[in-house]
C-alpha cells in the first residue's frame, strides 16, 4: 500500500526539531556562520534532544528509531540551517553508522553510547587530497607491526574531525594487496589525540561555515590491531555507508529547498514595490510556486529511497536519484529565493544568503552529481 504519511512518532519528532531549529538555532546561527565558528553549545543541545542516536537500538544508547526518522530530522534542521544539519548527518550517518554496521561488539559497546548521546562526535575519512570521486585510489597506508596498525597518509575535507567534541575518525587505508593484485582497503578507527594523528586548521569555506571541516594527516600513527574492521572490506563498507548517506543528503537538500520557500513566502508578503507587496506580481508568485513544486517532488524522491531501504530492498538507484535531483533542486531554489529577496538576498542578515552559499556543496559532497549520473546509468546497464 502506498502511504507516505508520517507516523505519529515521526511527526512528533519532526515538530520537536522544527521548534528547536526555529527557537534555538535560527536566532544565533548567523553569527557563528559569519565568525566561521562551530557552535559547540548548540551541538550539545542537539545531543540532549537525542538527535545523534536516532536510528540506533536502545541497547547502545540510541533512540530506537529508523534511518527515515533521521532524514526527517535533517530536513527540518536544514530548513533553518545546513551547518547544523550536516553536523548531525556526518555524526550519525558517517561517524557512528560504520561502527554500528561493521564494528565488533566491543567496538559498539565502547563507542556507540557516547556517540549516540552526542557526548562525542564521530567523523568519516575517505576523501584524500588526491581525490574523492575515485575513492578506490586511496593512498593512505596501514601496516601491521607488533599488534598495532601503523598509519601514514592524509585525508581531505573531513567533517566533524576537529571539534571540541570529536572523539574518533574512521579512516580507510590500504592494508595490503588482494589476490587479484588490487588494493586491499580496510577501515580503521583512530581515536582523537592518538600520537601521530594531526588535525589541521579549519578550511575557509564558501558555505557550511558553522560546520567543522579539516584536513587530517597520519605520520606513523599507531592504533591497536583490533581497531580494524573486517580486513579488506573497508572500501565496500564505506561505499554502502555512502549509499545510505545519499538519502540523508537528499533530505538535507529538501530542507534547504523548503527553507527557501518559507523565507520567500514571508518576504513576498512584506516587501512592497510599486505600492503593493511584491507577492502580488505573478512573476514572483510563479518563482515561489515553482520552488514549492521542486521541494515537494524532491521530498517524494527521498521518501521513496528511504522506503525501499527500510523494506530491505535494493535502493542504490533510488538513493542516487534522490541525491542528484534534490541537490539540484536546492541550488535552483536558493537562486530563486535570493532573486525574490532582491538586494537583501545578497545580505548576510537574511537566511537566503546563507542558503545560497550552502546549496552548492550538496551537488558535490557524498558523490558529485556526475558520480550519481554514472551510478544511475550503470544500474540501468548502460555503458
Ligand atoms: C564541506 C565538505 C565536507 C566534506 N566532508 C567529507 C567527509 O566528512 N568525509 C569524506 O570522506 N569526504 C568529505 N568531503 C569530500 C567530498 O565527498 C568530495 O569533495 C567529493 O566526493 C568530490 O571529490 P573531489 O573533491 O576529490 O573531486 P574530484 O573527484 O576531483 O572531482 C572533480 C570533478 O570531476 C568530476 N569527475 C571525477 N571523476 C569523474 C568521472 N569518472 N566522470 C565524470 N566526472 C568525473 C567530478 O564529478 C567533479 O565535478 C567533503 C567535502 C566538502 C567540500
Amino acid at each position: 500500500m502506498l502511504d507516505y504519511r508520517l507516523s505519529d512518532e515521526t511527526e512528533a519528532l519532526r515538530k520537536t526539531v522544527q521548534e528547536f531549529a526555529r527557537e534555538v538555532i535560527a536566532p544565533q546561527i548567523g553569527e557563528f556562520y559569519e565568525r566561521d565558528e562551530f557552535p559547540t553549545q548548540i551541538v550539545r543541545q542537539m545531543g540532549e534532544l537525542g538527535l545523534f542516536g536516532l536510528p540506533f537500538p536502545e541497547e547502545y544508547g540510541g533512540g530506537g528509531g529508523t534511518y527515515f526518522d533521521l532524514c526527517v530530522v535533517l530536513e527540518e534542521l536544514a530548513r533553518v540551517d545546513s551547518s547544523m544539519a550536516i553536523t548531525v548527518e556526518a555524526g550519525v550517518s558517517l561517524g557512528a553508522m560504520p561502527i554500528y554496521r561493521f564494528g565488533s561488539e566491543e567496538q559498539k559497546q565502547e563507542w556507540l553510547p557516547r556517540l549516540c548521546s552526542g557526548e562525542i562526535l564521530g567523523a568519516f575519512g575517505l576523501t584524500e587530497p588526491g581525490g574523492g570521486s575515485d575513492a578506490g585510489a586511496t593512498r593512505t597506508t596501514a601496516r601491521l607491526e607488533d599488534g598495532h596498525w601503523v598509519i601514514n597518509g592524509s585525508k581531505a575535507f573531513i567533517t566533524n574531525s576537529g571539534t571540541d567534541l570529536t572523539g574518533l575518525v574512521t579512516v580507510t587505508a590500504v592494508t595490503g594487496t588482494r589476490p587479484d593484485g588490487g588494493k586491499e582497503i580496510s577501515a580503521i578507527i583512530v581515536p582523537s589525540g592518538t600520537p601521530g594523528f594531526t588535525v589541521g586548521q579549519r578550511y575557509s569555506k564558501v558555505g557550511w561555515n558553522a560546520s567543522d571541516t579539516r584536513e587530517l594527516s597520519f605520520d606513523d600513527c599507531r592504533v591497536p590491531e583490533e581497531n580494524l574492521g573486517a580486513r579488506g572490506r573497508g572500501y565496500a563498507q564505506f561505499l554502502s555507508i555512502l549509499d545510505e548517506g545519499r538519502i540523508a543528503i537528499s533530505a538535507l537538500s529538501v530542507g534547504l529547498a523548503q527553507g527557501c520557500v518559507d523565507e520567500s513566502v514571508k518576504y513576498a508578503a512584506q516587501r512592497e514595490a510599486f505600492g503593493q507587496p511584491i507577492g502580488r506580481n505573478q512573476a514572483v508568485q510563479f518563482m515561489i510556486a515553482d520552488m514549492e513544486v521542486r521541494a515537494s517532488t524532491a521530498r517524494l524522491a527521498y521518501y521513496r529511497a528511504a522506503e525501499k531501504m527500510l523494506r530491505g530492498e535494493p535502493f542504490k538507484r533510488e538513493a542516487s536519484i534522490a541525491k542528484l535531483y534534490s541537490s539540484e533542486v536546492a541550488m535552483d531554489n536558493a537562486r530563486y529565493a535570493t532573486q525574490v529577496h532582491g538586494g537583501y538576498g545578497f545580505m548576510n542578515e537574511f537566511p537566503v544568503g546563507r542558503f545560497y552559499r550552502d546549496a552548492k556543496i550538496l551537488e558535490i559532497g557524498e558523490g558529485t552529481s556526475e558520480v550519481q549520473r554514472m551510478l544511475i546509468a550503470r544500474d540501468l546497464g548502460v555503458g
